[in-house]
């Protein structure tokens, strides 16, 4: 029997973007997945995750809007139009009594571009409010800033080729192997084949990438900066600083030269915890690779120095001139499916739609004139971070939170404050998928979101290949596409004109005119195309790819045309403004040009030393905690909690200790320990393993209350964050451990129990 087409989509896990192809099946789950050997990101491969992700579709879904009127009463179900009716009543009472500001939206690396464009409309535009954030903030802010900071403006420069051409694979503060496992598996079967290549691991844990590794560099928390300028010292001790390069191409090299001198071989190997020999090795091998690039994830962005970290490293591709080049240059990996289509759509509380900021007057200006909304209606100021929505709950300022996609009860820092601060809302509205979740119970109206499967919209992998997820199924019970419940929000509030979209293909042909002329120049890109060619990466420029004329030209959006612009403000705000990208279409990798974005075209490099930790071990509290994920579950669970084959493989939380740790507490493997810290505690059973580091433990940060009792990680962790990224330092905090079992016996003593 012929199999019928089958549908091509995309994973909605990891920011590795897989293509997938789905056919209908006779069996348990009505639709079979398999990687697409077509698309260009990952070849036909696909991991656990993407491979069982129709499973978890049709399990504990939120079908109807629900409403209560307090969080101690129980949901009950409501129409659309009085959910809707309740909301929108609800922001006309905060803009009155608390302004625009006191309204708050929290949304998702889950959207597809289409929902965080329309999200930045209503909030950012229609409502006057910048308080717009995603979970991004919490897994690839300080990467934006970083790359801003340095090449002035966002956009990772490498792509997935690299993995295959490259001499040398840096990779610091990620567990590729097991959180991008499909990049992976490209730079490993390369390597393998490759003699010459070289695969350098910096972790404090043996993880999969680690084990790996030609070099394993088990560094201590929070020394990332010491081992980048270390090795820059050593790289310039021995010749390998391109000298050429960094006179055209840079600036700041006397800062930074002069911050090298203070890093020593023998200091940095001391601050680190790693020999000098192993040092000089990575040092040579990097000098001595014709293309070196490095990868990184959230062991650099979830710090309180994680702009600073993400700098150090990209300071190390400017010395060598390791950078637009194949086989070279500074990845980042993004973590969630479209983290990267929430940049371009301006979904953080500072960002503008197009790489846009909302510091810089001329950025706003064109973008109330393309929506259609008076002069000044876009507030200046950035909006509030996650964190900042936190402290506003409990200062009484927010009048409405509305989190989307999202589960903030199990994934945000210090969980036993922000749980206090979400039961002070005075209304939370939830629009999510599945029910229950732990944030759920926080909420007092549930708004029923559908899906992958069930709507189509674009998502932009780490790198800046753009494919359609696509929807091959109806909605169930009465759950709608986030763009569509913005849209009929916006409608609702007397926005027609702003929101006349019947399709999300309407909203992305007007969301990419906002990137005509930017860094990340996605105007040559709409759904018909992506239909009909797959995936395309950009920069693709309507221009010059198709030869639509300009739409400022054409008279159309006329975005940057027509509106006065203050010189003295933009001088100020220069910084803030990228040049447009000059790349041709389809360029697979920027910077090819040598040309950053900056006012003088030069990359910048960070003269930084290393704060360190935050929260460093002391007496009282002597280990550094360490958080991070496991292969097969994805975040809190949402829907790997759900699938059975992944729950199988990871069925239980736990702890890592190395011996050194473990035997003067008298744990054991397998005994359950509880961890404090100066915020909360946590039990989880001990795996008592040399694959740590002494004086660090490991917990998976996946499990909340619903899937296990007391095995929160972040009841542990601090919101302490990077001054300028805002992303929290969820990868290391100090805590205290106590066995269960001693703990019990104490409280008898004292005849205390409970
Ligand atoms: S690597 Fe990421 S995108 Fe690819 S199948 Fe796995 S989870 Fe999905």
């Amino acid at each position: 029997m012929k199999e019928e087409s089958p549908i091509k989509t995309l994973c909605p896990y990891c920011g590795v973007g897989c293509g997938l192809e789905v056919v209908p099946s006779q069996g348990k789950v009505p639709w079979q997945v398999r990687g697409d050997r077509a698309h260009p990101s990952s070849q036909g491969m696909v991991c656990v995750k993407g491979a069982t992700v129709a499973e978890s579709i049709g399990k504990d879904r939120l079908l109807y809007p629900m409403w209560r009127e307090s969080l101690d009463q129980d949901f009950r179900r409501i129409s659309w139009d009085e959910a809707l009716e309740k909301l929108c009543d609800r922001i006309c009472t905060v803009l009155a009594a608390q302004g625009p500001d006191g309204i708050c939206m929290y949304g998702s690396g889950q959207f597809v571009t289409e929902d965080y464009y329309t999200a930045q409309k209503l909030i950012k535009g229609c409502l006057g409010t910048n308080n717009f954030d995603a979970n991004s903030r919490l897994c690839m802010s300080s990467a934006v800033s970083g790359y801003v900071q340095s090449f002035g403006a966002d956009g990772p420069p490498c792509c997935y080729d690299d993995l295959e051409q490259t001499d040398c694979a840096f990779i610091v503060g990620s567990n590729m192997a097991e959180c991008h496992p499909i990049a992976f598996n490209r730079l490993r079967k390369y390597h393998k084949k490759t003699p010459h290549a070289r695969l350098i691991v910096v972790d404090p844990r043996r993880t999969q990438t680690a084990e790996a590794a030609d070099l394993h560099l088990p560094i201590r928390p929070g020394t990332d900066i010491d081992l980048f300028n270390g090795i820059a010292y050593l790289l310039m001790r021995d010749g390998f600083e391109q000298s050429e390069f960094i006179q055209q191409h840079t600036s700041g090299f006397a800062d930074y030269a002069e911050v090298l001198r203070h890093y020593a071989p023998e200091i940095v190997s001391d601050r680190c915890g790693i020999s000098i020999a192993d040092l000089e090795t990575a040092a040579r091998w990097w000098g001595e690779s014709g293309r070196v690039l490095s990868l990184w994830s959230m062991g650099l962005n979830q710090s309180s120095e994680g702009t600073a970290k993400v700098r150090s490293l990209i300071n190390l591709h400017l010395l060598t001139g390791q950078i637009g080049k194949p086989g070279a240059g500074p990845f980042s990996l993004t973590g969630q499916p479209n983290a990267m289509g929430g940049r371009e759509a301006g979904g953080l509380s500072h960002l503008l739609p197009g790489y846009r900021f909302v510091a810089n007057p001329q950025h706003r200006a064109e973008v109330e004139q393309a929506w259609g909304l008076p002069p000044g209606r876009i507030s200046p100021n950035p909006g509030r971070t996650v964190w900042d929505m936190i402290r506003g709950l409990e200062a009484g300022e927010v009048g409405l939170f509305w989190i989307a996609a999202t589960n903030p009860a199990v994934s945000l820092p210090d969980l036993v404050r922000v749980k206090a601060a979400m039961r002070r809302s005075p209304f939370t509205i939830y629009q999510e998928a599945y029910f229950p979740t732990e944030t759920a119970e926080f909420a007092h109206l549930l708004l029923p979101a559908t899906q992958w499967s069930e709507k189509s919209g674009t998502m932009t992998n780490s790198e800046r290949y753009v494919t359609l997820a696509r929807s091959f199924q109806p909605p169930p019970g009465e759950a709608k596409a986030d763009w569509e419940i913005f849209c009929e929000v916006g409608r609702h509030l007397g926005f027609e004109q702003q929101f006349p979209f019947q399709t999300s293909a309407e909203v992305h042909a007007e969301f990419v005119q906002f990137t005509h002329g930017r860094p990340c120049d996605m105007s040559g890109i709409s759904h018909d195309r992506l239909q009909q060619e797959g995936a395309l990466q950009w920069p693709e420029s309507r221009d010059q790819e198709s030869g639509i004329r300009g739409q400022e030209e054409s008279g159309g959006w006329g975005l940057g045309l027509g509106v006065e612009v203050q010189e003295e403000a933009l001088q100020m705000d220069r910084d803030l403004s990228p040049a447009p990208c000059n790349l041709p279409p389809g360029a697979k990798r920027l910077y090819t040009d040598l040309q950053f974005h900056t006012p003088d075209g030069r990359a910048r490099f960070g003269a930084v030393h290393s704060r360190g930790l935050a929260e460093p071990p002391d007496p009282d509290f002597p280990l550094v905690l360490t958080t991070g994920r496991l292969y097969g579950h994805w975040h809190t669970q949402t829907r790997t909690g759900r699938t059975e084959k992944i729950t199988q493989m990871h069925p239980n939380p736990f702890l890592e200790i190395h011996p050194r740790d473990a035997e003067p507490l008298g744990i054991g493997e397998g005994d359950l320990v509880e961890v404090r810290s100066r915020r909360g505690w946590a039990r989880f059973p001990a795996k008592v393993t040399k694959a740590i580091a002494p004086g660090t433990v490991f917990v998976p940060m996946h499990w909340g209350t619903l899937w296990a009792d007391n095995a929160e990680a972040n009841a542990l962790t601090h919101p302490e964050s990077c001054p300028d990224s805002k992303q929290p330092e969820l990868k290391a905090c100090a805590v205290q451990l106590v066995p269960v079992q001693a703990e019990i016996a104490v409280r008898e003593e004292l005849g205390v129990m409970g």
